[in-house]
């Protein structure tokens, strides 16, 4: 049996950046990933801000492009444009962007054992036992704790009685061959993507990622969207290899226990209003990291003491969340006419300039735009309290 200061369960951006700190600070750190290789079979389009980018120091090697714009559509096929003159987001590869985060943090001492799927985790006196799956082999890890950060539907926190994740969205994702697409498309319609968004986000001159979240059978919707914008002479027609992935839209119920943490999206860190969680995991990773730091300093790893940690990202991301939340189901109540009269309102006064140049404005943090965004749109309030009619 190997035994480890910290045991990390998820080898994703998340788990990386908590094993780079903890190896970083002398730690004797593990990374448990279940796929054979970091980044393998990553689901996600790879859009962060500028500002996350700065703060986490990604590599311009794992930036496919920049954006300062977009365009969004509303059901009507009527779009609006929003542009700043600064670049406001990186649009990355996602795989090479997992490897540059593993590979920083095994300079730091960290060790990765691919292939290696946890299946079961256990807190007993003296640490903590992560029973694992590598390649049909039974193997059982030990630690003094274990960080969770497997991502979406990890099953982990619920056999601690940490509770589960209430609401979540499945995404499907392809790529396309494009006909020279510059900007950002995001388009709203509940007929295309019931409760969310689709988009369409170059990669370079003639490739873009293509994909939605949706209440309803995402699959299905993508090959209606991906079919639109071939009509549309947009993409060119292709049989789309479709990926699929979930992102959570509420936290977990309790992110930490005695000797565990839970982090990224295994946590429930995801902006509900975009499906971004890739800023705020990094975030909470870090602020992980400082509570697993204190804990040994202590020598306490107790609930109560960890509970700190909770306590911290709740602090500068909770309002976040729970507004985005408000706003999402909001968004939910409206029909594509509804929305439409949203759009054709926005257009007619202005409101998508107010908040591009309001101080809230913000690629990260949504909360104060969206209760902005609300205040101009309070004549219009009855378009959210019942269901407008096709
Ligand atoms: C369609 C789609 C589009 C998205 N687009 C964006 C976007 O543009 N911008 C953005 O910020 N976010 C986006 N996201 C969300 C983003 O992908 C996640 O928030 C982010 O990957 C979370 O990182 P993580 O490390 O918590 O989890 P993950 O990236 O999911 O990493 C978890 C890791 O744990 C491993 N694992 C799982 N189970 C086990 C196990 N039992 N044992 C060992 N290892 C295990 C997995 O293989 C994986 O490597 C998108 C998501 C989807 C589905």
């Amino acid at each position: 049996m190997d035994y480890y200061d910290v045991l990390i369960i998820g080898g994703g951006p998340v788990g990386s950046r908590v094993a780079c700190k903890l190896a970083g600070l002398g730690y004797k750190a593990a990374v448990l990933e279940k796929h054979e290789g970091i980044g393998d079979h990553v689901c996600c389009t790879g859009i962060i801000s500028r500002e996350c980018g700065e703060l986490f120091d990604i590599p311009q090697a794992c930036i496919l492009e920049a954006a300062n714009s977009a365009r969004l559509f509303a059901p009507s096929g009527e779009f609006l444009s929003i542009r700043k003159d600064e670049v406001q987001a990186y649009i990355l590869d996602r795989a090479a962007f997992d490897a540059s985060l593993a590979e920083k943090a095994e300079k730091q001492g960290a060790e990765y054992l691919l292939a290696a799927c946890a299946k079961d985790i256990s807190i007993r006196d003296e640490g903590v036992e992560v029973r694992v799956d590598q390649r049909g082999e039974a193997l059982t890890f030990r630690g003094k704790v274990a960080i969770i950060a497997n991502g979406f539907a990890s099953g982990l926190p619920q056999k601690l009685g940490l509770g589960q994740i209430k609401d979540f969205i499945i995404g499907a994702q392809t790529e396309v061959e494009t006909n020279g697409i510059s900007e950002i498309e995001v388009h709203f319609s509940q007929r295309i993507a019931r409760g969310f968004f689709a988009w369409l986000v170059p990669l370079s001159q003639h490739r873009a990622r293509a994909g939605l979240f949706s209440r309803e059978s995402p699959g299905n919707c993508l090959r209606d969207f991906l079919a639109q914008l071939a009509a549309q002479g947009k993409i060119s027609p292709a049989e789309p290899g479709i990926i699929y992935g979930g992102i959570p839209l509420r936290p977990l119920p309790r992110t930490y226990d005695e000797r565990v943490l839970v982090v990224g999206d295994a946590a429930g860190q995801v902006k509900p209003t975009t499906g971004g969680g890739i800023y705020y995991g990094l975030l909470c990773a870090d602020m992980a990291a400082e509570a697993i730091h204190e804990a040994f300093s202590l020598n306490d790893f107790s609930k109560r003491q960890l509970a700190q940690y909770e306590k911290l990202w709740k602090e500068k991301l909770g309002r976040e969340l729970q507004i985005g939340y408000f706003a999402r189901r909001l968004y939910n109540r409206l029909s594509d006419r509804g929305i439409n009269k949203i759009f054709d309102i926005v257009r007619e006064n202005n409101i998508h300039d107010a908040l591009l140049d309001s101080p809230h404005f913000s690629f990260d943090r949504h909360g104060e735009l969206v209760l902005e965004g609300l205040k101009h749109l309070a004549p219009w309030r009855h378009l959210f309290g019942k269901k407008v009619r096709d």
